[in-house]
């Protein structure tokens, strides 16, 4: 008898809304995932994180509107699990925080497949830290209740006793409240709750949309209707929403949901996505260069040929994408690294000298400045330039600075091209819908290629980026942008990646809001 191939069900919890909340074991689970179910709070992100070949289903779950009846959601854990794969059931926050996540464990369980519980965060507790608010603060409240909201208060048979939890703990924290609050908030002060105890709505936390409004209790209903506060959100009461005033992630960090704008290419996004990631900022990636492999075989031949030879002076790389092509492109001719043996090399640029020592080139020369004014007069000063041939592998509408200023100096210089930075052909469109409503705070550039390309992409208009912070890399990038009408306000001073982080935070962290809030209902 062969065995059957014995499925599992991983009940996840993701978090309340940040990807970057999920935890460890969550995220193993998720990596290894064949079927992904997820509801409606997990933080969308997150799939990306699933094979590409995973099938993903949704089970809804929106408000009076269900893409899955529970029941159809425990037939489908259980089918695929029968059918002996990894299933991951994705749910916000936590799973067993009126998530209904026991009863899937147990008719999972009961079906004899194996099943894990992974608890999350749930949005009870780091909602409200997103928002500013401590669920607990020594010497302001030392107790919290956490109760739903869906339950009827003007109902008897109702397992809340609103009246009584109106004064069981100091911080009372509703979920799922958004369409009662005009009822709980009444329970609540007929309970013995003081009508002024400081409360507040958190929509959407811990995601680019939150909403955070407050207000004293009594006029929280009010709020609500005024700003249409719409679920999720989550109803806290409680004198620790005064403590928001000090611990809103804006004044305590610079970058704390800064909607960054990132416009790099997608395959180099990643270190600066990360790093903005982990100050608590939002980047939204909007790719604006796309290489494309631009490489004539018979040129490179030739190069491969005249490089073993020992015929050029000096090779200087420009970018890492050209370090890669290059060695790549020589490769495919059967030529390694010992073909540099009689050759001098410059890497404009710390991370191309990392680029190149990743391919066993120690840089003979890395200026201190990546422009190319400054490498060609970096090269020129090291010596050797003139009436010598000096190779240059780049893209095919490189920045002329470099080879203007070898050339001047008397340097032979010989190009070659190897790819072609482009503008991608689909950008997200509600990437650029965010751009045009002026939803971005902050637009980073790292090339002069990507403000040409986004200008391309916006139809030659940059003005719905005017009330955004601009941040450029390096002078070169910086006069670009103020080519095209925008005016930087931070150029980062050393050029790279972790300079120009270093110089937004600077920026941001001198104008912090002094006051906390962005909204304030009252
Ligand atoms: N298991 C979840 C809660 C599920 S009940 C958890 O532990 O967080 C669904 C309710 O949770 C919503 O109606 C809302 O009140 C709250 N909620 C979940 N995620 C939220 C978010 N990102 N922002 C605001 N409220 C959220």
């Amino acid at each position: 008898m062969t065995a059957r191939a014995l499925g599992h069900v991983w009940l996840v919890g993701a978090g309340p809304g940040d990807p970057g909340w999920v935890t460890h074991a969550g995220l193993e689970a998720l990596r290894h995932a064949e079927v992904v179910v997820y509801d409606r709070l997990a933080p969308v992100e997150l799939l990306s994180e699933a094979p590409t070949d995973a099938l993903l289903v949704n089970a809804g779950k929106e408000p009076n509107r269900h893409a899955m009846t529970q029941d159809q959601i425990n037939a489908c854990l259980i089918e695929h699990g029968r059918a002996g794969k990894r299933v991951v059931r994705l749910k916000g926050g936590d799973p067993y925080v009126f998530g209904r996540g026991g009863e899937e464990a147990i008719a999972v369980s009961g079906a004899d497949v194996p099943c894990t519980e992974v608890p999350g965060i749930t949005s009870a507790i780091a909602g409200l830290a997103a928002a500013g608010i401590p669920i607990t603060h020594r010497g302001v409240a030392v107790s919290f209740a956490v109760v739903t909201g869906h339950e009827d208060p003007t109902k008897h048979s109702e397992q809340a006793n609103w009246q009584r939890l109106a004064t069981a703990a100091d911080t009372l924290v509703v979920l799922m409240g958004v369409g009662r609050l005009e009822a709980i908030a009444e329970a609540l002060i007929a309970g013995g709750r003081p009508a002024d105890t400081p409360a507040a709505l958190v929509q959407e936390a811990a995601t680019s949309g939150q909403r955070v409004f407050t207000a004293p209790l009594s006029a929280i209903p009010a709020a609500a209707r005024e700003h249409e506060v719409r679920s999720p959100a989550i109803f806290v009461v409680g004198e620790v929403v005064r403590l928001r005033e000090q611990l809103d992630p804006v004044t305590l960090s610079p970058l704390a949901r800064r909607r960054i704008l990132v416009t790099r290419s997608r395959q180099q996004a990643s270190t600066l996505v990360d790093a903005l990631r982990l100050e608590g900022a939002r980047p939204i990636e909007l790719p604006t260069v796309e290489t494309r492999q631009r490489v004539d075989p018979a040129a490179v031949s030739n190069v491969a040929f005249k490089l073993q030879q020992g015929r050029y002076a000096w090779v200087a790389f420009t970018s890492a994408i050209a370090v890669d092509a290059f060695l790549d492109a020589l490769a495919e001719t059967g030529t390694d690294a010992r073909a540099f043996a009689n050759t001098r090399l410059c890497a404009v640029g710390a991370a191309t000298a990392r680029a190149m020592a990743a391919r066993g080139l120690i840089a003979d020369l890395v200026p201190n400045e990546s422009t190319g004014e400054a490498a060609a007069a970096a090269m020129i000063e090291a010596g050797g330039i003139r009436n010598e041939p000096v190779l240059l592998p780049r893209a095919e509408s490189a920045h002329p600075a470099l080879p203007a200023g070898l050339e001047a100096a008397g340097a032979l210089v010989e190009s070659l091209t190897l790819y072609l930075s482009a503008a991608p052909a689909d950008p997200p469109a509600e990437v650029l819908a965010a751009i045009r409503r002026g939803a971005i705070d902050v637009a980073t550039f790292t090339s002069s290629s990507t403000v040409k390309n986004l200008a391309a992409i916006l139809d030659g208009d940059l003005s719905p980026l005017g009330g955004a912070t601009i941040a450029c890399i390096g002078p070169t990038t910086a006069a670009t942008a103020r080519e095209l009408g925008l005016e930087p306000d931070v150029v980062a001073e050393e050029h790279s990646v972790p300079g120009l982080v270093a110089a937004l935070r600077h920026h941001l962290w001198e104008r912090r809001p002094t006051v906390a809030g962005v909204e304030h209902a009252s």
